[in-house]
């Protein structure tokens, strides 16, 4: 059985004050019976990893990056090592979000070597894929997701059983336009499939969901057998939808 993990993708978003009163929500929200964390902006890990874990705070919320370097150190400036992540204390690393995959042209290859960085650090990588709608509309959503999980699966070999996947469908995000839950347990299953051809491990691996999840779609979505929870980008920033999606995934 899969324990069901919500995480927050506060993305480019906050400032120290607002998010104060957002984990300061969150801790009155709580607890819930599946698995939490927040990815937040790398400035502000420190300060949510201090919030989340102090002496009155919510242990239960793990928190996170939503980015590493696919490098261990050295002469890369503005790029934070899966070391340093690891050495905050984060459990989690976001890689290969489609924003990062369109804004920076970051390739396949490029997303299984910073997945295997964080996880050399013990940083659990949250491994994103998805298509575009033109992609979907042109009958290529298989194509590019198994596409860009076999170079995952490539990368990583036999430890791709520690990944946490997402499949975020990029036509989704941000969009309010949310995959039907038909649509994703679909996606979902042929990629529990592609992974049990590679690791022994499939059953375990938890694939969320990411794509305008709100707390009045979540419960559905996550009713599904290969929905193991959500990435949650917008709903993540207010206190009270975050926790009911939480809620939602029991
Ligand atoms: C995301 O950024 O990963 C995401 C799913 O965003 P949203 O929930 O806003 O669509």
């Amino acid at each position: 059985m899969r324990r069901k993990l919500v995480v927050g993708n506060w993305k480019m978003n906050g400032t120290r004050a607002s998010n104060a009163a957002l984990i300061a929500g969150l801790k009155d929200a709580g607890p819930w019976s599946c698995d939490v964390a927040v990815c937040a902006p790398f400035p502000y890990i420190v300060e949510t990893a201090l919030a989340l874990t102090g002496h009155h705070g919510a242990a239960e919320v793990a928190y996170g990056a939503q980015d590493c370097s696919a490098h261990a150190s050295g002469a890369y400036t503005g790029e934070v090592s899966a070391e340093m992540l690891a050495d905050l204390g984060c459990r989690y690393a976001i890689v290969g979000h489609s924003e990062r995959r369109t804004h920076h042209r970051e390739a396949d290859a490029l997303v299984a070597d910073k997945a295997r960085a964080a996880l050399a650090h013990g940083v659990t990588p949250i491994v994103c894929v998805g298509e575009t709608l033109a992609e979907r509309d042109a009958g290529q959503t298989e194509a590019v997701v198994k596409r860009q999980l076999a170079a995952v699966i490539h990368g990583l070999a036999h430890c791709v059983g520690e990944i946490v996947l997402a499949y975020e469908p990029v036509w989704a995000i941000g969009t309010g336009r949310t995959a039907t839950p038909e649509q994703a347990q679909a996606v979902h299953a042929l990629l529990r499939k592609q992974l049990a051809a590679a690791t022994h491990k499939a059953d375990a691996i938890r694939i969320l969901y990411g794509g305008s999840v709100k707390p009045d779609n979540a419960a559905e979505l996550f009713a599904q057998p290969d929905i193991d929870g959500g990435l949650i980008g917008g709903a993540a920033l207010k206190a009270a939808d975050f926790s009911a999606i939480c809620r939602a995934a029991g």
